[in-house]
């Protein structure tokens, strides 16, 4: 149980503030454990994914580091970049910023974010004004050095966070080119989601004895996140996902999707059936990205389809739902994705739909996560099928086929049959989800069977 307070971890009453104005009482178990560590000024590789709280687990202890440089002074060679923090996305990267800000209110400690996709003359003269932590993608950062629009040499801490995924984008190479141009003498923090080998490389390579911390998959496993998993053929995976989201509970959710082409896809079928969905993926521009972002935290968007790439990092509180279109083939960005419910202990509901074909990316999450999920047969009534079916995939063959009626879907005499199970063929591999765990189906005509 951990019952430090944020004042025993010593932080500044300007500090305290902040966090008791953001309504944060405890700090994070990443937060206790961190916090001392860099206030100590030792490096730090810290195994901790979104929804920790690694955020304030690096930011406090660096602005409470940086305030004995806090200058009210307006000249900018009073506000040299101190600290830089590289992040892997633009979304995470604005998020990164927004929380330094909130947490440096009460400082006239400055920082500023800088990310590609935008005109970078836009970003030069908030940089020439002087900042002392900037939040920076590696190639925006390396666009600016570039064009000398910054100056390195005085940073005293560095932070590479989520350097695993920074190293799954390719911008080792951008890493090693910026760290080479940062004074020797600094403090170095890095935060992972994983420990792979190359991960320990880069620790080994960047870090000088560093301090170990890491705290549980607390999202991937935490009890406040209902997991479940719908078995379902793929053809009929957007009929089970429609009827989900118009379900009470669904009021905000995350829909992932392995690709942008699925992504779009998948928003233009929604938004043609009246549900409020946009797409985030890498494809649109970062003002539309940011927008649909912000249309969905105010609520005026319900459903928001992204990537992996494109979620990654995303700060949304209080998400109630997160739903798996398609699940993922590396089994740690399903516990990334599913992070995004559940947060600073909300409960949380994380659905996925599993086709055949995809069972076996399910068998290495549960290996992942450790924990066989709850699964669900689900069975789309033929004529929601039809209807939903996107164009270009061909219909199967049916058996007792009633033709909907197109004015009165409803009254369908297919709804009034007896559901009738169909017999699916074990598949030949071995890699099979536990079917000891798997519902039986019950004897419903619904679109999915509630739990008998
Ligand atoms: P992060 O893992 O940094 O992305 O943080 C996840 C979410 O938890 C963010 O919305 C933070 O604002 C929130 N958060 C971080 N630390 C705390 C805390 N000690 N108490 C309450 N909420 C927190």
């Amino acid at each position: 149980m951990n019952t430090v307070s944020f004042a025993d971890l010593k932080l500044a009453p300007e500090i305290l503030k902040a966090l008791t104005e953001a309504g944060y009482s405890t700090p994070t178990p990443i937060q206790a454990q961190a916090i001392p560590v860099v206030l100590s000024g030792e490096d730090l590789m810290a195994g901790a994914q979104t929804g920790t709280g690694k955020t304030a687990a690096f930011a406090l202890p660096m602005l409470q580091q940086l305030l004995p440089h806090a200058s009210a002074s307006t000249s900018p060679a009073k506000h040299p970049v101190r600290a830089l923090i590289l992040v892997p996305t633009r979304e995470l990267a604005v998020q990164v910023e927004e929380s330094v800000k909130m947490y440096a209110k009460y400082t006239s400690l400055r920082s500023l974010v800088v990310y590609g996709g935008v005109d970078i003359k836009t970003q030069t003269p908030h940089l020439k004004t002087g900042v002392e932590i900037l939040v920076a993608t590696p190639g925006r950062l390396l666009d600016h050095i570039e064009q000398k629009t910054v100056l390195l040499n005085q940073v005293q801490m560095l932070v590479l966070d989520e350097a695993d995924r920074m190293l799954d984008m390719g911008f080792m190479p951008a890493l090693k080119r910026i760290l080479a141009l940062l004074p020797r003498r600094r403090q170095s923090l890095m935060f992972s989601a994983t420990f792979s080998d190359d991960i320990k490389k880069l620790s080994e390579d960047f870090l000088i004895y560093p301090s170990l911390i890491e705290v549980a998959r607390s999202n991937a496993t935490s009890d406040n996140i209902k997991q479940k998993v719908y078995l379902v053929p793929s053809e009929d995976k957007h009929a089970l996902l429609a009827k989900l989201l118009k379900g009470d509970d669904a009021k905000q959710v995350i829909v992932f999707t392995k690709t942008k082409l699925t992504a779009s896809r998948l928003t233009r079928q929604l938004q043609r059936e009246g549900i409020e969905a946009d797409a985030i993926h890498g494809d649109r521009s970062q003002s539309e990205r940011q927008q649909t972002l912000e249309a969905f935290k105010q609520g005026k968007v319900s459903v928001l389809i992204a990537t992996d790439v494109a979620a990654r990092g995303l700060d949304i509180d209080h998400l109630p739902m997160v739903i798996n279109y398609e699940i993922p083939h590396a089994a740690e960005d399903y516990v990334h994705r599913i992070g995004r419910t559940g947060r600073a202990g909300a409960s949380g509901t994380a659905l996925s739909l599993v086709s055949p074909e995809e069972e076996k990316y399910l068998v290495e999450i549960e290996k992942l996560i450790k924990t066989s999920i709850e699964k669900e047969q689900a069975s789309v009534p033929r004529a929601q099928r039809g209807e939903t079916r996107p164009q270009h995939e061909p219909r199967e063959p049916r058996q007792a086929y009633h033709k909907p009626s197109l004015s009165k879907p409803a009254h369908d005499p297919w709804f009034d049959q007896p559901y009738v199970p169909k017999v699916t063929e074990p598949a030949p591999s071995t890699s099979k989800p536990d079917i000891a765990a798997v519902k039986p189906k019950a004897q419903i005509p619904a679109l999915f069977r509630r739990n008998s």
